[in-house]
């Protein structure tokens, strides 16, 4: 009997020379937080990204997001505005240090952070006296958000924003590489990402100052002697050279990965337009999605239960869209300025399997999967 194989959401896709950079560590013996591959990763980034930018490779996303908030000043007591439809290390990191995250709700068109209802939040936490320390605002599921409109915004109250680019490495704005476009950007090279070394992450900063800072305090923050003298807290969330090796060898292939994942948007899309019951989001003008992961929005909760279960047990990998922030038992008690938006999309939206390497066998199995769901 024939038995298929199950079709992930989104996994792991080696471009062949990834084994040859990990390999030199081991033949030089840099099997250490530091070395030529960490330094090689850094450069490959800093030229896909654009040469103004600094870039300091990190043990992950998470820890990314966390060394910005503090090279901000962010501290216990301080307020920080997070969009509320993500993935919850956008939020975890402000509860590292003691902070308080505030939740914004998503706009129609992006699915991110709605710039209106950012303003609406600032004006009332300052009214209150309670001046936010910083922004931090995602690409969700490699689409830009609003970035001139956001920026405008921070820059009019002053306050510094943190770009979650996690799932839009080769993602652009009007031109300009997502992850670079605001004070401080952050990448994620975990499993399920658009390149991998399965975990690992990248800061951005603007500056070699600030990144020296960054790889400072991931580096158990050593002040300048001959014996261990501190007078920091220190970090230990510096990227190992044997994965910096996996990442040197991705950043060889991260064009194609790219084509590819929007070739899977650009299937979907021809396939699945004609249903009256799912939508796609297009991409608005001067924005260029990586397309990490094809999304649908279905008509209702029933539709996106149905699509999601008939694949199933396909063994075919599907989920519901990230549960907005506002309604995680975990931030329950946290203040959010919300209208609706990712509530109804948690509700009624639907990730498709959506990796590089997906074949054409693969992607027209899962199209007749759906075409055979009953009453869509
Ligand atoms: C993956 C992800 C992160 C965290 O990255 P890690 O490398 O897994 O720590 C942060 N934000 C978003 C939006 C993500 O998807």
């Amino acid at each position: 009997m024939l038995t298929k194989t199950k079709i992930y959401l989104s996994s792991p896709h080696m471009g062949g020379n990834e084994q040859k950079f990990v390999n030199d560590a081991f033949e030089t013996n840099w099997i250490a937080p530091l070395g030529p591959n960490v330094n090689g990763f850094e450069d490959d980034i800093k030229s896909y990204l654009g040469a103004q930018n600094e870039v300091a490779v990190l043990s992950s996303g998470t820890a990314s997001i966390h060394l910005a908030l503090e090279l901000i000043g962010v501290s216990k007591g301080d307020e920080v505005l997070c969009q509320s439809f993500t993935f919850s290390a956008s939020a975890n990191p402000i509860m590292y240090l003691g902070a308080t995250p505030v939740f914004i709700d998503s706009e129609k068109d992006t699915w991110n952070m709605s710039p209106e209802l950012l303003e609406i939040a600032i004006k009332d936490r300052i009214e209150k006296n309670k001046k936010p320390k910083a922004i931090v605002v995602v690409h969700l599921y490699g689409m830009p958000y609003k970035a001139n409109e956001i920026n405008a915004i921070a820059e009019k109250y002053n306050i510094a924003v943190v770009e979650d680019s996690a799932e839009a490495l080769g993602s652009t704005y009007h031109d300009k590489a997502c992850g670079t476009l605001s004070d401080f950007g952050i990448l994620s090279f975990n499993g399920n990402k658009i390149i991998t070394t399965s975990g690992g992450g990248a800061l951005i900063t603007k500056t070699k100052v600030l990144k020296d800072k960054a790889v400072f305090l991931s580096t158990q923050a050593r002040d300048d002697a001959p014996h261990y003298q501190h007078s920091h807290v220190g970090y230990n969330y510096r990227m190992s050279n044997v994965l910096a090796g996996i990442g040197r060898g991705q950043m060889e292939v991260l064009n194609d990965r790219v084509s590819a994942r929007r070739a899977n948007y650009e299937f979907y899309k021809k396939h699945l337009s004609g249903f009256n019951t799912i939508e796609l989001v297009d991409e608005p003008a001067g924005s260029y999605s990586n397309r990490w992961i094809t999304c649908i929005k279905t008509d209702s909760f029933e539709t996106r239960e149905k699509i999601r279960l008939t694949l199933l047990e396909d063994d075919i990998e599907s989920r519901p869209l990230w549960k907005p922030m506002h309604t995680q038992p975990i931030f329950k008690d946290c203040l959010h300025f919300s209208d609706g938006t990712s509530e109804d999309l948690f509700e009624k939206g639907l990730c498709l399997p959506s990796g590089s390497n997906l074949t054409n066998d693969d992607l027209n199995r899962i199209l007749e999967i759906i075409n055979n769901t009953p009453n869509l």
